[in-house]
């Protein structure tokens, strides 16, 4: 059966599945591949935009192998088999009373794919996904199941937290959470000038701030989400279930499907449709719990790419792609995203050693996106920009030993971990080389 991502950028023939239920069973599915001659790659969610899981060997479906095993309420510890999605993952902790410290805007992922590509949220003092692992399980080349963290086997916790999937299969994540907590979200459009000239200042006065900006219109729509105590007095209220259907389900799926669907029949629409998208955005306030903000739902298919850049150079970006879009020969449907994140200590995190901002461009499925791809990763690497692991991009592993210090640390436990490459598949050979 043909494996394909989320965005339909990659597929894949597996040679043979295995659906392993426990630590053992994967040991024993990566033993028997390797008796076949067989590489294999572990399947998370399919939601990474690069043929990261694609495999033409043995393909590790982990979607049985999900829950929480551990919770210990008084640290925040709690550990959860690697194939829990983060939807999954929020529910569980829910009923603990306990929530994830920071998350992306899905929630369909798997934990371990999330923090195997370096998946992240947004928020100037806070870190991705990875930097919340306290401790991994993983299931190595030869068999052997070992488990890391900032105690045991360092190396090789800083090395596979962010990992790709090169070292090993993960088979637990132990997850430093924190007691559950409501958001008050706050959307509303400002003038794209506006918002830069006043980044630093909504990055450093939000736990968690982020803007979309619709290439040619004015308006970005500016989202500010910050802590606070449940029932306080200045927290805005709930947004009722039908504003919340209309906002996210008609407003951002159906009728922004529709004005795609629209753009790609009618390409000479999409400049005026997406001025019209800019001119709509509306104003909401709301609170909910942690996760019901972080994450909304995205039906609409689309391909992306994302740098993550020195933060101080977030405006240089900005300004030469708003320069260069109105040149591309085809228009350009979505939006792009600006996030940030605190430096980490991750080896092959995206925002290792350094405060970053995240610049996120997205192209409508079946839209022409090579030239505007190629227009931005120019832009981006030139202030020394790091591509996301799973969202599309050319790099290679000659570039990327440039933009990571501690690259060839992880090229060396590599080798330790996986002498045979046993974990290798094209894409792996592009960004750490064969
Ligand atoms: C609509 C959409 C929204 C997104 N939003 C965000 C966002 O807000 N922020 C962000 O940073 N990214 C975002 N992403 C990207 C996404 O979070 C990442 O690509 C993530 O890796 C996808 O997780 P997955 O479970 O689908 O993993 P997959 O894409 O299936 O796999 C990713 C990698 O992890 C490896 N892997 C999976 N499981 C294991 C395991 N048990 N052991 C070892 N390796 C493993 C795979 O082999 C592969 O190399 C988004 C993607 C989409 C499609």
């Amino acid at each position: 059966m043909t494996w394909h991502n989320w965005a339909g950028t990659a597929s894949a023939d597996p040679a043979r599945r295995y659906w392993p239920r426990s630590a053992e069973e994967i040991a024993d599915a990566i033993k028997d591949a390797a008796s076949a001659g067989l590489t294999v790659r572990a399947l998370g969610g399919g939601h990474s935009f690069t043929p990261a899981a694609a495999t033409s060997g043995a393909a590790l479906d982990l979607s049985g192998w999900t829950g929480i095993v551990a919770a210990d309420l008084s640290s925040g510890l709690i550990t959860a088999r690697s194939g829990t999605t983060i939807r999954e993952l929020n529910r569980a902790l829910d009923s603990l009373g306990l929530a994830m410290q920071n998350l992306g805007d899905i929630d369909a992922q798997t934990i371990s794919g999330a923090i195997s590509t370096g998946t992240h949220g947004t928020g100037a003092a806070l870190g991705g996904i990875a930097t919340q692992v306290a401790a991994l399980e993983l299931v190595l080349a030869d068999g052997s199941v070992v488990s890391c963290s900032a105690e045991q086997r360092p190396d090789l916790f800083n090395a596979a937290r962010v990992s790709v999937g090169a070292l090993g299969v993960i088979s637990t994540v132990t997850l430093q959470c924190v007691p559950a907590f409501t958001l008050a979200a706050y959307e509303a459009p400002m003038h794209v000038d506006q918002v830069l000239a006043r980044f630093d200042e909504f990055a450093a006065d939000n736990d968690h701030f982020e803007f979309y900006w619709f290439p040619y219109g004015g308006n970005a729509l500016l989202k500010q989400n910050n802590r606070t105590a449940v029932g306080a007095a200045s927290a805005p209220g709930p947004m009722p279930g039908w504003r919340r259907f209309l906002e996210y389900e008609v407003m951002e799926n159906a009728a922004f499907g529709a004005l795609c669907r629209t753009g790609r029949a009618m390409p000479s629409l999409i400049k005026p449709l997406n001025r019209l998208a800019s001119a709509t955005l509306s104003t909401r306030r709301y609170s909910a719990p942690s996760h019901e903000v972080f994450v909304t739902p995205r039906r609409v298919r689309f391909v992306e790419s994302e740098y993550a850049v020195p933060r101080e150079s977030v405006q240089e970006v900005l300004t030469e792609l708003r320069a260069g879009v109105p040149r591309l020969a085809d228009p350009v449907m979505f939006p792009v995203e600006i996030r940030v994140a605190a430096a980490d200590d991750v080896w092959l995190s995206t925002a290792y050693g350094r405060d970053s901002a995240y610049i996120a461009i997205h192209q409508y499925v079946g839209l022409p996106y090579q030239e505007y791809f190629r227009l931005f990763e120019s832009i981006a690497i030139a202030v020394g920009g790091r591509p996301h692991w799973g969202k599309m991009h050319t790099r290679d592993a000659a570039y990327l030993a440039t933009a990571y210090p501690r690259f060839d640390d992880f090229l060396r436990i590599r080798d330790e971990t996986d002498p045979d490459r046993r974990f290798a598949n094209p894409y792996l050979d592009q960004v750490f080389g064969p």
